[in-house]
């Protein structure tokens, strides 16, 4: 018998690792009184090579999350990408926005009023629209990424009157925790501001996605409101940058 290979092992441990969280996700939907196919499970690709994203896709995996431009560009043309919706999750500068407009079905990472104008101009120029979360520093953490909560308000009704950008909710990475209660107050937080938003009716600001939680935590996110769970190391293994 030959020894199986690296990659081989990788792919069978990849194949596994996403049934467990498939499971653990009804698991959490139903105990949060929802079903499986409410909650959206992102698989974040970031530092992992085409091989392995391909057979995560072959294994069912339909929406995958980068966080960097520069490398999902270089990636993309070797991904079997059909039927598959990507997302950009990452921090994104405002010069390479004209970039990455077109290139990805949604935009999780909007924290600031320059960046979406810049998105809503480069879509214009292209004739598209860009779906786009806004990512909101929860726990208001310096050097953080995301819109302090403070903002929300101003900048919701601001990025409403933009003409090639649709809100489709919010995303947010709250400070890790291996506490459950302490990743529940946070989670339940968010859920509270998305919910308080949804019941506004603002005009051009849809609050279908609450974006929130990691390999870490997704149970309590599912368990607080989250309906899409964005899940790196827990499929592919630990990064190597
Ligand atoms: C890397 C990353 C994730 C996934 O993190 P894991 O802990 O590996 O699951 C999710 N969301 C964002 C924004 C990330 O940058």
């Amino acid at each position: 018998m030959t020894e199986k290979s690296f990659l081989e092992k990788q792919f069978e441990d990849i194949e596994c690792n996403l049934k467990k969280i498939n499971e653990k996700i009804s698991a959490a939907a139903e105990k949060s009184g929802r079903k499986r196919e409410d909650i959206r499970f992102m698989t974040v690709t970031k530092t992992v090579d085409v091989f392995r994203i391909n057979k995560a896709i072959e294994c069912g995996v339909d929406l995958i999350g980068e966080n960097n431009v520069q490398e999902f560009l270089s990636k993309k043309p070797d991904l079997n990408l059909s039927g598959v919706e990507s997302h950009l999750i990452g921090h994104l500068q405002t010069n390479k926005v004209s970039k990455i407009v077109g290139q990805v079905d949604m935009i999780e990472s909007v924290d600031s009023i320059k960046l979406a104008n810049e998105i809503s101009k480069q879509s214009l120029k292209i004739g598209v629209t860009t779906d786009v979360l806004i990512e909101v520093n929860i726990a208001g953490e310096e050097n953080k990424t995301g819109l302090p909560l403070e903002q929300l308000n101003d900048f919701l009704y601001e990025i409403s009157k933009l003409p090639a950008i649709k809100v489709k909710g919010l995303m947010t990475i709250p400070p890790f925790s291996l506490n459950n209660a302490e990743n529940c107050k946070f989670f339940s937080k968010m859920h509270n501001i998305y919910v308080d938003i949804r019941s506004k009716k603002i005009h051009n600001i849809n609050m279908d996605i609450l974006s929130m939680g990691m390999s870490g935590d997704y149970e309590d996110a599912i368990a607080c409101g989250s309906n899409l769970v964005r899940i790196g190391s827990a499929v592919f293994g630990p990064r190597i940058y």
